[in-house]
């Protein structure tokens, strides 16, 4: 590892002229100890702008997470000290560290853009955590980069917040994600409708490779570049490919798989992602940026909760279609790697893809039979007649997905009355749930697949306007309680409640 800010050109220029800039500016103070490799930059240099994060004038920590500090090998008491949190702002970079800005590109609702990259984003690099696993840590809202375009280079604390309690909930729920180590308040403020304070989210994920990294590389027309790349993130994500005949068409095999088990996890819980943009679709098979994302609570499958996608393209139902369709674009990609007869390689891409659906499937089918108690071995048939006439009762009510979930455990153990309360055909649900109660379905199994406790909507905006005004109670309660989503505790009545009904339609934000 060195400690040298450029040992090669990089390909990708911007207005903020060249990375001199960054070397004056920085105060390369000595952080707290942490040995981070910069391979990323190394095997890639074309895709990694040596960059600093903006000067932080007041850092204040505002939420560390102890845990996952501890497993990356990093000691919490001492990220809190002052260096710490410089650290955690990309203020106080260790020595040999070699922050970067990522170049990507990507489909945003449907339209290619071809150099996107980190515009508020720093990488500031890889650490390896106690299990030997390599794990980026990477910077959001640490100022203009090379590929901020019209953008401040910022964000705010509320979002960055969001994203800290959404992606620490997913993971409790056990599903793949980047995590969040800490949230600090940068004294900076941010002009959005308003002046709001600014933050730096310091996220950690297995790493940032998204499809948008591909179509970045393939743009370039540079295949040494692609196949690098391809290189890299078998190395990192699918080693086991590696062995493969053609592991290039096993590492995209591999990513399909990922992702189609990925938005299962996703539908079954009623995660609406938001913004599913290529460049927002990772490699690793993790859920990354989380910027208009909610939970589901009236059921209804069109649910669209982000201001800006006027045609629903990113609905809660078209997610796994989304999917696809993004894996397709990896697949356009990855092409020269597949074959050097350009119809053979789109004949190998295609019978790979098609893997997708029966995948997804798959995953989703197990996961609804797990929701619903299903014994093993029960006829395939039955379950989905099950599932089905569930679906269209949910819908038809728009039942609460999570406490409806979570009454029909308690359905299962005989008191049904929760689930009936708010259906409304009740002689139809009444017959559906003599069939589904003959079968016997495990109520155990049922409360540990349905979560009582997800962020819902009104609590986060509850937890993030407190926050915003100075006063994080609200948050850490919320932290402690969607870190065990499975266990009903008493006391937790109103975080595992629907919203009150007064609240109207919901809407989220992508100018984050
Ligand atoms: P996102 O919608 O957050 O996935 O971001 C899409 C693209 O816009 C990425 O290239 C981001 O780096 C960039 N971006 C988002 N917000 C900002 C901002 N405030 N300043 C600069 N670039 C931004
Ligand atoms: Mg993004």
């Amino acid at each position: 590892m060195s400690g040298r800010l450029a040992h090669h050109r990089p390909a990708v220029h911007g207005n903020t002229s060249g990375t001199g800039r960054a070397v004056h500016r920085v105060s390369v103070a000595p952080a707290p100890t942490v040995s981070f490799d910069d391979r990323f930059a190394r095997e890639l240099p074309e895709m990694a702008v040596p960059w600093q994060a903006d000067e932080a004038p007041d850092p204040r920590l505002l939420v560390l997470n102890d845990a996952l500090a501890t497993e990356l090998g990093l000691d919490p008491g001492a990220l809190r000290r002052p260096d710490g949190v410089r650290l955690l702002v990309g203020t106080a970079v260790p020595d040999g560290a070699k922050p970067v800005a990522q170049a990507y590109a990507g489909h945003q609702f449907g339209g290619f853009v071809p150099r996107l990259g980190d515009g508020r984003a720093l990488l500031l690099g890889e650490l390896t955590d106690v299990e030997g696993r390599l794990r980026d840590l990477h910077l959001k809202g640490s100022g203009r980069t090379p590929f901020s375009r019209g953008g401040d280079g910022l964000a705010a604390v509320g979002p960055m917040l969001r994203e800290y309690v959404v992606s620490e909930a997913m993971h409790a729920l056990g599903i793949p994600t980047t995590r969040s180590l800490a949230v600090v308040a940068t004294g900076r403020p941010v002009r959005r409708e308003t002046l709001l304070p600014g933050a730096v989210l310091a996220r950690v994920a297995s790493s940032h490779l998204r499809v948008g990294s591909f179509q970045y590389a393939r743009a370039t027309g540079d295949v040494d570049l692609l196949r690098r790349l391809a290189d890299h993130a078998i190395a990192r994500h699918h080693p086991a490919t590696a062995d493969a005949e053609q592991p290039y068409l096993a590492l995209f095999e591999a990513v399909v798989a990922a992702q189609a088990s990925l938005v299962a996890r996703w539908m079954l819980v009623g995660f609406v992602h938001g913004v599913m943009n290529t460049d927002n679709t990772t490699i690793s098979g993790e859920t990354i940026d989380y910027g208009p994302c909610a939970f589901l609570d009236a059921y209804d499958p069109a649910t669209v909760y982000s201001s800006i996608d006027i045609g629903g393209r990113y609905a809660y139902g078209n997610q796994p279609i989304v999917a696809e369709w993004n894996l397709a674009r990896f697949a356009e990609t990855l092409l020269p790697l597949f074959s050097d007869d350009q119809e053979q390689a789109v004949a190998l891409a295609v019978e790979a893809l098609e893997r997708f659906r029966p995948q997804y499937n798959a995953a989703w089918s197990a996961g609804m039979r797990a929701k619903l108690g299903l014994p093993d071995g029960l006829d395939d048939e039955v379950a989905t007649a099950l599932v089905e006439d569930l679906h269209a009762l949910m819908q038809e009510s728009h039942v609460d997905l999570t406490s409806f979930s979570r009454a029909l455990g308690a359905a299962a153990r005989g008191d049904a009355e929760p689930a009936r309360l708010v259906v409304m055909d009740l002689a139809r649900f009444d017959a559906w749930l003599e069939r589904w109660r003959a079968l016997g379905p495990d109520a155990e199994l049922m409360d540990r697949t349905n979560p009582v406790y997800i962020p819902r909507n009104h609590l986060v905006e509850e937890a993030l306007t407190a926050a915003t005004d100075g006063d994080l109670a609200p948050l850490q309660r919320l932290l402690e309680v969607l870190a065990g989503p499975y266990e009903e505790r008493p006391g937790l009545e109103r975080y595992a409640a629907p919203a009150p009904g007064d609240t109207g339609p919901y809407r989220t934000f992508c100018g984050t």
